[in-house]
């Protein structure tokens, strides 16, 4: 396996990042996890845009596209697989104990592993934590993920695969790696950025494509909606069929199953074309 790191690929068993990289010792950094398939990488500009606007909001330095660019082709093209997950981290870089950020340079990490297609359908559960909808970080992909590790740790307990969040004013925000929407007397709706939630690349392409609304929710939604489903890079657009141990249906309904149908459809189109 090869990864990009320092400006070149190097084989992953060796490649080194400083145990004094801002990054690791408190969080300064930010990420993007990209689908691949076939050394294709889906929503790419997108994704290099987001990245972008994270590192912005974090205060780091501009990420020199060309680099990432060239560093992800080199990682696809090394690793050859079917569907692969294409992950690029960038932190704030080498910095002393107890210092700021110092002025080294930010450190880039371009990895890749293989996956699988998730299923269908999947459970779901919320969690009696909240997401800030004003905070420093809100909206951004930072590396900072601690509470969504907890939060999907106490979904895997209970046999589900996502856990849900409201934010602090009680209204229906996202999963720890996803978007939601929710079908209400027949009509799909997602919360509005300005829930707090991030501007995941499947959810605006669904909203476009499905035609969703952006609806303020509350988190009660999910006791009444007729269908649910989660969007993101890994899951595209997939069904919730038991949320906090109710169940749904068997499979997708059929506000999902359009939905699905629509994005797969589209979503062929926007394959970086390399
Ligand atoms: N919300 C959070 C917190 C995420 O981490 C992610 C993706 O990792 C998403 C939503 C979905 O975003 P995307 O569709 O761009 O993968």
């Amino acid at each position: 396996m090869k990864i990009w790191l320092d400006g070149a690929l190097q084989e992953a068993a060796g490649a080194r990042v400083s145990v004094f990289d801002h990054g690791l010792t408190v969080g300064d950094g930010v990420f993007e996890t990209i689908k691949a398939e076939h050394g294709r990488a889906f929503a790419l500009t997108r994704h290099l845009e987001r990245l972008t606007t994270s590192a912005r909001g974090l205060g780091l330095p501009d990420p020199d596209l060309d680099e990432v660019r060239r560093g992800c082709a080199a990682v696809l093209d090394a690793n050859p697989m079917a569907l692969g997950r294409l992950r690029l981290t960038y932190t704030g870089g080498v910095s002393p104990l107890g210092s700021d950020r110092g002025d080294a340079g930010p450190t880039l990490v371009i990895a890749l592993s293989e996956t699988t297609r998730r299923p269908d359908g999947t459970a779901a559960v919320t969690v009696p934590w909240t997401r800030n909808e004003r905070g420093a970080l809100t909206g951004l992909k930072t590396t900072s993920y601690g509470e969504n590790v907890v939060a999907l740790a106490r979904a895997r307990e209970q046999g589900a695969s996502e856990a849900l969040f409201a934010n602090t004013v009680g209204a229906l925000c996202e999963g720890t790696g996803s978007n939601v929407f929710v079908v209400l007397d027949g009509e799909l709706h997602t919360p509005p950025l300005h829930s707090g939630c991030l501007a995941g690349i499947t959810r605006a392409l669904t909203i476009s494509w499905a035609g969703a609304k952006e609806t303020d929710l509350p988190l009660d939604a999910l006791e009444r909606a007729e269908e649910i489903f989660l969007t993101s890079t890994l899951r595209d657009v997939q069904a919730v069929t038991r949320i906090d141990g109710r169940q749904l249906a068997e499979g997708p309904g059929p506000v999902t199953t359009e939905a699905m149908r629509i994005f797969d459809e589209q979503s062929a189109a926007d394959f970086d074309p390399r």
